[in-house]
């Protein structure tokens, strides 16, 4: 891309969400500002609710369904378009989110992956084959699986990753076959709509996709109750997904929620990877990711020097201009947000914690904050806070640290920090989440390998590029004689 076209990039787009390809003209538009300076990013025309009927209209008559061969060269021809684009949509997404500008291209390297990684799957067929002749019960016959498309699927997708959220759910959607309404976060809708472009581009059939915008009254809970539509994968909030558990009917749901994710690190830790994981986990993507470290819980023996060397790491966490390349934390989501995080750390501080670094909000800038002493019933330790706050918790032994880690509603995932392989496996097998990760942050996966959590962090059904596939398709199976 030109230098002149990037910084085109910053002005003013008009956008609208499509069905199928053709903008909707509502005559309602969503404007969205920029979290850092508040300047007008773009605006978006929205849908109502006879456009929302239309898009499922349109998409259940879809049109001559695609082989595997023409989901593969669409997502194939995205990736290199992205890629090409790649510094475009990276100062989209700074614009519109606050994320820093460095996070903002680590995003574009992440929906990369996924675009490749599905692609990939178009190519492999999983069809698996069983034998019935292996029981005295059975007869000469093999039965075969084979998977088929959703007759229309929606995916709701929520504003902490503008691009790879929405990555995550339509790659796997195309490479099964199956048609798909896009809701994204009305807090970041631009990113959103500018990749649905990018596919129509790569040769996406439009029928396929479309995205909508607009009250969620007339779009998002119209999607979700809507009995025409096979599933529902949603990504966001507890509150929100519980409500979609109950609203949605008789259709497969998938949900995606919050987290309180722990970095337990022990006292044979090797402190300085263990101080390294704490600031990247808990102050990238500015602490607004589901699987963020957001508790850290270090043994009693070493907390006094874990602490020291800590602030001295978050201080390299500088937070400022988020198009500036050396800032490592930008904005978080809108100003209402940063002044709900300084209200709780400032809860945390009447019961007795202390701030030990940053807590200075600007706007919707929020310093990393490293804060210790924070109680056990605090309210960031019991629920999920979404900025870049690391509070601070000791343990005594580790039948404390995997008590005081599963003492939360959340269950989506976690890191330990240790040398020791005994400790390791008795925290994989105890810990009640989705994903342990040793020597690692929470946060740590690659596209493809399955990802989600439990209790209320999500049904413990898995997404990742694999196992979505899986969720946006049915198996079929045919048995004949053999
Ligand atoms: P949110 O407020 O729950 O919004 C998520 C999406 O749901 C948005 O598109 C939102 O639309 C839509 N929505 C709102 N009300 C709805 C309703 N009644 N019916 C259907 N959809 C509705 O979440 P957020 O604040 O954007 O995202 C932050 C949350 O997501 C955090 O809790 C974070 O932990 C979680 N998250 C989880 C994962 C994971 O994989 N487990 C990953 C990332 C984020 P509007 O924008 O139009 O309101």
């Amino acid at each position: 891309m030109k230098e002149e076209d990037i910084n085109n990039a910053h002005k003013v787009l008009k956008l609208a969400s499509l069905i199928a390809g053709k903008p909707v003209s509502s005559g309602n538009q969503l404007a969205v500002h920029n979290p850092y300076n508040g300047d007008l990013v773009g605006t978006v025309e929205t849908a109502d609710l006879n456009d929302t009927n239309n898009a499922i209209e349109t998409a259940l008559k879809g049109g001559i369904s695609m082989s595997r061969f023409e989901r593969y060269a669409v997502l194939e021809k995205a990736r290199t378009l992205l890629l090409e684009r790649k510094e475009e949509f990276a100062q989209l997404i700074t614009a519109e989110s606050g994320l820093c500008i460095s996070e903002s291209h680590y995003e574009i390297g992440r929906a990369h992956d996924v675009l490749l990684f599905a692609a990939i799957e178009c190519l492999k067929d999983n069809g698996q084959i069983y034998s019935c002749d292996i029981s005295p019960n059975g007869k000469q016959r093999k039965i075969f699986t084979t998977s088929e498309p959703l007759n229309l699927a929606v995916a709701i997708t929520p504003f902490n990753h503008p691009l790879n959220q929405v990555a995550h759910k339509i790659a796997p959607a195309l490479a099964a076959g199956t048609p798909v309404i896009l809701k994204p976060s009305e807090k970041t809708p631009l990113t959103a709509i500018r990749f649905v472009e990018l596919l129509y581009e790569a040769g996406l059939p439009p029928y396929m996709l479309s995205v909508l915008l607009g009250d969620t009254k007339a779009v998002a809970e119209v999607l979700v109750q809507d009995p025409r539509i096979d599933l529902i994968s949603f990504t966001g909030s507890v509150a929100v997904g519980k409500m979609i558990a109950k609203t949605a009917g008789y259709k497969k749901v998938i949900l995606e929620l919050g987290g309180n994710d722990p970095l337990i690190v022990l006292e044979d830790a090797d402190l300085n990877l263990a101080v390294e994981l704490a600031a990247e986990g808990a102050f990238r993507n500015s602490g607004q990711r589901c699987t963020a470290v957001k508790r850290i819980l270090v043994q009693e023996s070493i907390a006094e020097e874990f602490t020291k060397r800590f602030v001295e790491k978050a201080k390299e966490y500088v937070c400022g201009d988020p198009t500036n390349p050396t800032t490592k934390v930008g904005t978080v989501i809108d100003e209402q947000s940063a002044i709900y995080l300084e209200s709780v750390v400032n809860k945390a501080v009447a019961q007795g914690a202390k701030v030990l670094l940053g807590g200075k909000r600007s706007g919707a800038l929020l310093e990393p904050t490293v804060i210790t002493d924070v109680p056990r019933d605090a309210q960031m330790v019991v629920q999920e806070s979404f900025g870049p706050l690391a509070p601070i918790l000791t343990f005594k032994n580790i039948d404390d640290a995997i008590e005081l880690s599963n003492s939360t509603a959340f269950g989506l995932s976690s890191g330990v920090v240790t040398v020791n392989m005994e400790h390791a496996i008795r925290f994989i097998k105890e810990l009640k989440v989705g994903t342990v990760n040793i020597n690692e942050v929470p946060g740590y996966r690659i596209e493809n390998s399955p990802f989600g959590g439990i209790k209320d962090s999500g049904l413990g059904i898995k997404e990742g590029v694999i196992e979505a596939i899986k969720c946006f398709s049915y198996v079929k199976t045919f048995s004949m004689p053999w």
